[in-house]
């Protein structure tokens, strides 16, 4: 495929128009668009950087690997951590795909399986057990070719026996996509580990603070779909609490009466060990300000930030200071949301990562990575995994 040809289709997003540009013909490996727009075709050896490793706090403990499938995001938050600090997260190689879904399917699957047997081999430090759908970006975001390119993707990871994990503020892009990542979700739930986030259930908050996402009611239907193809692991996030802004009491009981109505009508069966095989959860944190952040959210909502953090920052990264809200705040917020929690059911844990000062909270884990968020739930080994992943 000629490198102009690829230029042409750069802006898009249609996947019958990528398909008849790109008859399949092309040299093994997929081809993307990096950060500097050029086009590249990636064999199956390049793809090794398709994986990385992921560095965030318990992502990092468990040696989880990510994957992103964009250098941008539709979505559009103002408190977004992508471009939160003076020296933004790069995004990994493969940030936009656009060779055939089959291709890419393929490309994936035989990644996937040459790490399994990496894992079998007692290598599996460096190759991934789990994967996180993108850190830096939504596998959920408003372009088909995203969607499809996470898709495919992830079918092939779960059919080899990867465990995927996904934080997303969106839907699926269309009913084909809803229908698809819903079979998807039927066939692999328990390798399945699915949040969905949202800042407000107010709907006016939410799209100042995430203008490009679905509204709150379309994220709600989209994760009763989820619970209702039996996923096993399932959160809903509170995140992130911005002071006086959309941690009131009367919004955090909207926001986890509105999870919790969800997550109890789901049924949740019980293996013959006396484990419950479905697990449901809400994950709950605010905010951390940086200089880029604080003016983001400024120029979007004409809040301001600074007078709600700590006079000393916790830790610099991308070369950012990076501040936390008010231990009072916080300490108050978390402890009236575990309460509402255990009034209906639900577990309401606290992200551990960016709230270390706060003991009482120690041993709290957001379930952002499968390993080590869930703790409780006995995980499968990589000879299990495949047994399981190849009897569905
Ligand atoms: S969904 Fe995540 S990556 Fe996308 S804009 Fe919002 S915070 Fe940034």
């Amino acid at each position: 495929m000629a490198e102009e040809a690829c230029l042409k289709r750069k802006a898009s997003t249609d996947i019958e128009d990528l398909r008849a540009h790109h008859p399949g013909t092309a040299a093994e490996g997929i081809f993307v668009q990096s950060s500097s727009e050029q086009w590249r075709q990636y064999t199956l050896k390049d793809l090794d950087e398709f994986y990385r490793r992921s560095k965030f706090g318990c992502m990092n403990d468990v040696k989880c690997y990510h994957v992103e499938y964009d250098s941008d995001c539709t979505h559009n938050c103002s408190f977004c951590y992508r471009l939160g600090y003076v020296r933004p997260i790069k995004p990994s190689k493969l940030t936009e795909s656009v060779e055939e879904p089959e291709k890419i399917r393929d490309t994936a699957k035989a990644l996937a399986q040459k790490n399994y047997e990496k894992r079998l081999d007692g290598k599996g430090d460096e190759c991934p057990g789990e994967v996180h759908n993108c850190i830096s970006t939504d596998a959920f975001q408003h372009k088909s070719i995203v969607q499809l390119t996470a898709r495919t993707t992830t079918r092939a990871l779960l059919e080899n026996g990867s465990l995927v994990s996904f934080v997303s503020k969106g839907v699926p892009y269309d009913d084909d996509g809803w229908l698809s990542w819903t079979e998807i979700f039927v066939r692999f739930p328990r390798l399945i580990f699915w949040q969905t986030t949202c800042a407000s259930m107010d709907e006016k908050i939410q799209a100042k603070l995430e203008p490009g996402a679905p509204p709150p009611s379309l994220r709600m239907q989209w994760l009763t779909s989820v619970v209702n193809a039996g996923v096993g692991h399932v959160s809903g996030r509170i995140n992130p609490l911005i002071p006086d802004l959309n941690d009131s009491p009367a919004q955090v009981t909207a926001a986890i009466e509105a999870y919790a109505k969800i997550f109890n009508a789901a049924p949740v069966s019980v293996e013959a060990d006396g484990t419950k095989s479905r697990n449901f959860r809400i994950a709950i944190s605010y905010v951390y300000g940086t200089e880029v952040i604080c003016d983001n959210i400024w120029k979007a909502t004409k809040y301001n930030l600074w007078p709600y953090l700590e006079k000393t920052p916790v830790a610099l990264e991308g070369g950012s200071p990076k501040f936390l809200v008010d231990k009072v705040i916080r300490r108050k917020t978390y402890n009236f949301a575990i309460d509402l929690g255990k009034k209906h059911g639900i577990d309401v844990q606290i992200c551990g990562c960016d709230n270390k000062d706060l003991p009482e909270f120690a041993g709290h884990h957001c379930g952002i990575s499968a390993r080590s968020g869930w703790p409780d739930v006995p995980l499968m080994d990589a000879k299990e995994l495949r047994k399981y992943a190849a009897s569905r």
